[in-house]
């Protein structure tokens, strides 16, 4: 806020709105120079050019007066969302995986290939509804492959996309516990992840999934599941081991108005035997 010239203000009485406030506390026995206990001054915002008002202060419930660190949470997240997007994208290997080079050579490959060209093709539509895809199945299956594939499409419609593991998001915010390094906090980079178009999460599952990285991982998807951002996770478990890992929130809204892809043939990275001839899409509407 502009502070107004003295020449401007000179005509009009000065009002020391605090000073009422001090003589009020000193007769009350505060101490007036303590302006932290004036609770009427909290809270106290700033201005962001982009994004408006935010709260510096705030009043918690004990009557404390708490204040926040003075940077614009909008801003905040999306340069957390930008530092995550450096490192982020498609893995080498996956580069020049796409819908085109995908081999199909049973029926379950072909139900694959078509719900995760749909997805793609549509995303602008699922992205609307936030309708996640949750794809699970043998390593060598062509998890990644398709992955890559729907980020290449979803990339070049002009969204941002971060593809990471699940042990990356876990690392990413313990590293905010400890002081010194980088400088974002526990909530800016949950915020972070939130943030992207598409966040894709491999290896769900890979992790020992203690508690404490459940949590980490729910108040992720929770976030994206909330603004209706779209959720791609792959992993090697059955589905119900994807459910056991996140636990049953973070599943469920995985699976509102989303789908579930389960890969079940033989790795292509141990040859061609096919043991089985289906993707079933077991849920959801895609
Ligand atoms: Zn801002």
């Amino acid at each position: 806020m502009a502070i107004p010239k003295k020449s401007e203000n000179k005509h009009q009485p000065l009002v020391h709105t605090g000073d009422a406030a001090r003589d009020l506390l000193a007769r009350w026995g505060f101490d007036p120079n303590n302006v932290a206990i004036l609770p009427d001054r909290h809270p106290q915002y700033r201005e962001c050019a982009r994004h408006g008002r935010y709260p510096i202060s705030m009043v918690d419930e004990r009557d404390a007066i708490r204040y926040m660190s003075p940077v614009c949470p909008v801003c905040a997240a999306e340069q957390a969302s930008r530092r995550l997007m450096e490192s982020a994208a498609i893995p080498k290997r996956y580069v020049d995986c796409g819908f085109d080079n995908y081999v199909v050579d049973v029926p379950g490959q072909q139900t694959a290939l078509n719900v995760c060209r749909d997805y793609a093709d549509y995303f602008e539509e699922h992205a609307r509804k936030g309708s996640c895809l949750v794809i699970c199945g043998n390593p060598g299956t062509g998890k990644n492959h398709l992955a890559s594939a729907i980020a290449h499409v979803v990339l070049a419609k002009g969204h941002s996309v971060l593809q990471v593991t699940a042990y990356d998001i876990i690392a990413r915010i313990r590293q905010t516990w400890q002081r010194g390094i980088g400088n974002s906090t526990e909530l800016e980079v949950i915020r972070g992840f939130a943030e992207v178009g598409l966040l894709i999460i491999d290896e769900v599952g890979k992790t020992f999934g203690s508690d404490g990285e459940r949590v980490h991982l729910f108040e992720v998807i929770d976030h994206r599941y909330r603004d209706l951002k779209p959720t791609l996770i792959l992993s090697n478990e059955s589905i119900g081991g994807v459910e056991k890992y996140l636990g049953p929130a973070a599943f469920d809204r995985l699976c509102q108005n989303g789908g579930l892809l389960l890969f079940d043939w033989q790795s292509h990275r141990r040859g061609r035997e096919y043991k089985s001839d289906t993707a079933a899409c077991l849920r959801g509407e895609l």
